[in-house]
């Protein structure tokens, strides 16, 4: 059977090698969006491990990586951290029910349908506490869907 890392690899088009031009320079760090808000995360350490062959399957990132691209943006070779902490995730199946509902609601309608992913995932908001962002997300699906939260001012 193949190795996480080597589905990593497949998935990503990466090559182990690739990240050798890695230099260290923790800009990545340095514009993490996790590091604002209070974590403490340096996502070159994702491609350390890789490089060395290290385990990589409970790094911190698989938790918490927002996809924002920040690290990407900033990275003077433009590596792609986020779609390396993407392709550990599905390997690991550790991908959040969020994600899930998503992927289930494109393959039954052919897009996100708000609606269906937020039924989807009402165990989670309720176990994780997320109910005090419902308004917030009933303000959204206003804005997005007219008709679902009654006619826009
Ligand atoms: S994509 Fe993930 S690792 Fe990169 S800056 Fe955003 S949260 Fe940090
Ligand atoms: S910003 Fe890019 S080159 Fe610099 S440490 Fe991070 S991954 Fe490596």
């Amino acid at each position: 059977m193949q190795k996480i890392e080597e589905r990593i690899f497949e998935y990503t088009g990466y090559k182990q090698e690739d990240f050798s031009v890695c230099l260290g320079c923790k800009i990545c760090a340095s514009v993490c969006t996790l590091n604002d808000v209070g974590f403490k995360v340096n996502p070159q350490e994702l491609l350390l491990s890789l490089f060395m062959g290290l385990k990589i399957k409970n790094h911190v990132l698989i938790n918490l990586c927002t996809s924002c691209y920040r690290c990407t943006e900033s990275c003077p070779w433009e590596i792609r951290i986020p779609e390396l902490v993407r392709a550990i995730k599905e390997i690991t199946d550790k991908e959040e029910s969020f994600t899930k509902a998503m992927k289930e609601s494109i393959r039954i309608f052919g897009r996100v349908y708000e609606p269906y992913v937020i039924l989807r995932v009402l165990p989670t908001i309720i176990l994780k506490g997320y109910v005090k962002y419902l308004k917030r997300w009933k303000d959204y699906i206003n804005f997005h869907l007219p008709t679902f939260a009654g006619k826009k001012g």
